[in-house]
């Protein structure tokens, strides 16, 4: 017998569409956050690095404009080296912009230099970034270079022309990439707690700025997306995988000025991280509901399935006809199926029952005449003795009947019989039992009738029959032969045997005649 019932599966079911309700519902909640958060956080990223480079470029035409104010008044101070200096250490220290400034001559010979650990003064400078400012004699912003002093620096230089137009040097400020920095200042080494990170790369490539690690400065990155956006000009941003195969979201922005750029970048996962908190805490604080609704639906199994349940034990159980269809009558059933399964298990109890009943008559029925055979005349007098009562006996027999059969058949006979059972039945009384025990012997039982009532109503028959015309044969006469059981006799056999006796005697007697026994 299988084990799984119907309760247990529908409550496998509702787990089952629970969890993936539930699953489901979180997953395509989890997605829509994700898209969300990437797309805010891309959105974040393109507005800060856009606020950035705003900023950042806004500075670098003030101290440009600084150097050039500055770079007016240093003309009229060539070959007045300590006035250099001093102009040197001011716009140093005024602008709080540079690390360090540098006044040189028209030949590349530092005339000032500030701060005074340099010790530049005097030398003739043969750095790259030197090289241009005296090459291209106007303001530009110099690409990272190494300095005389063999720092990493990036510089503002302005050309120093005097009141006739003539070419005196020029007055450069430089940024220290790799040590604190004014740059560094303005584009927010505060923003990197949440994984954020931000970067300045320059129009070759080379990064500027970098947090978090200073030693990549002036680092060359190739393939990177962002980068090439950014340097092409673009605002923007991307989720991009960067050179080291992080999975990112960038946002970026150039520097106009100077063509540089702007990334500010987090990744992804850092990201997502958030979303995997959120998820976790959404999943504990349904999990109450989910029980809830368990508890719900299991008691709801309960009640569903219980018309089913009851239906289908009652069915196994189904041994009492009567019992079974009284029990499976009160059963509830409220739902379609349940009620179909009642109304066949009740119809078909109906019908086995009638079936039952039918076969139980047949039984203990005669086919031919309608009338008790042995075992039904039997099974009524075992009831009849057991309560004691007393009865008159009659035996019947068919005179000559080997006769009737010899001249007109078997089947003449056969009618012969039926009509017999019909005349018999006829002639009894509702409470009378009659009987074929076999062949063309009958027997009549009546109750609380004494052998002298049953000899009249035994001649009452006889003359019936004997008047009677039957079809084919005629007329058939019959004998009898009548006893008497007393009340609380349970002697049923001397009984029979006496009323044997009598219709013998009879018999002997020339037949179509009733005998009664002698009592006792
Ligand atoms: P008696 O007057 O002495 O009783 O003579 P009888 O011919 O009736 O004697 P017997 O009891 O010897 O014969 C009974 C016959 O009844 C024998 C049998 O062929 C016939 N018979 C018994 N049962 C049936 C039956 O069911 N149908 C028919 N047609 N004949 C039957
Ligand atoms: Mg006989
Ligand atoms: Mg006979």
């Amino acid at each position: 017998m299988p084990r799984l019932d119907l309760r247990k599966l529908i409550l496998g079911l509702a787990l089952l569409s629970l969890v993936l309700g539930l699953g489901s519902a979180l997953y395509s909640a989890h997605r829509v956050q994700e898209d969300l958060l990437i797309r805010n956080t891309l959105e974040a990223n393109r507005t800060y690095a856009a606020k950035l480079a705003d900023t950042a470029d806004t500075f670098i035409a003030t101290i440009e404009r600084r150097l050039a104010y500055a770079s007016r008044s240093l003309a009229e101070l060539m070959g007045e080296p300590a006035a250099l200096q001093a102009q040197a250490r001011r716009l140093q220290q005024d602008t709080n912009s540079f690390n360090a400034v540098v006044i040189v001559d028209a030949r590349g010979v530092v005339q000032a230099s500030y701060p005074d650990s340099l010790a530049l003064n005097g030398e003739q400078l043969r750095s790259e970034g030197d090289g241009q400012s005296l090459q291209r004699r106007e303001p530009f912003v110099s690409a990272p270079y190494r300095s005389a002093r063999g720092r990493l620096v990036v510089s503002l230089s302005q050309p120093i022309v005097d009141g006739q137009g003539r070419y005196r040097g020029y007055v450069a400020g430089a940024i220290y990439l790799q040590e604190p920095n004014i740059l560094q200042n303005i584009l927010g080494l505060h923003y990197y707690q949440d994984g954020s990170y931000l970067y300045v790369v320059e129009g070759q490539h080379r990064l500027i700025i970098y947090h978090p690690e200073l030693e990549r400065i002036g680092e060359m990155v190739l393939g990177n997306p962002a980068i090439e956006a950014v340097i092409a000009g673009q605002t923007g941003s991307m989720r991009m995988v960067n050179s080291k195969g992080v999975d990112m979201l960038a946002g970026y922005a150039p520097l106009r000025r100077t063509g540089w750029g702007v990334v500010a970048q987090r990744p992804v996962h850092a990201t997502l991280t958030e979303l995997d908190l959120l998820l976790r805490s959404t999943v504990l604080r349904t999990l109450p509901l989910l029980l809830a609704s368990m508890l719900i639906v299991w008691a709801l199994t309960r009640v569903i399935c219980r018309p089913l349940w009851q239906l289908a034990r009652q069915a196994r159980h189904m041994d009492g006809m009567g019992t079974a269809y009284a029990a499976i009558e009160k059963l509830p059933a409220w739902y379609f199926e349940a009620f179909e399964l009642k109304r066949s298990l009740l119809a078909g109890l109906s019908v086995l029952d009638n079936k039952i009943d039918r076969l139980n008559r047949d039984a203990l029925t005669d086919p031919l005449t309608g009338l008790h055979n042995r075992r039904g005349m039997d099974a009524a007098l075992d009831t009849w003795l057991e309560d004691g009562r007393g009865f008159a006996i009659v035996a019947l027999d068919i005179d000559h009947f080997k006769h009737v059969n010899d001249v007109f058949g078997h089947d003449v006979g056969d009618s012969v019989l039926r009509e017999m059972g019909a005349l018999m039945r006829e002639h009894a009384r509702p409470t009378d039992l009659l009987c074929r025990p076999g062949g063309e012997e009958f027997s009549i039982f009546m109750p609380g009738t004494s052998a002298a009532g049953a000899r009249e109503a035994a001649e009452r028959l006889r003359r019936a029959i004997a008047d009677h015309a039957f079809a084919v044969a005629g007329t058939v006469t019959v004998s009898l032969g009548v006893a008497e059981l007393e009340a609380g006799d349970h002697d049923l056999e001397r009984a029979l045997k006496r009323a044997d006796r009598a219709l013998y005697q009879a018999k002997k007697d020339g037949r179509n005649r009733t005998m009664v026994a002698e009592p006792g």
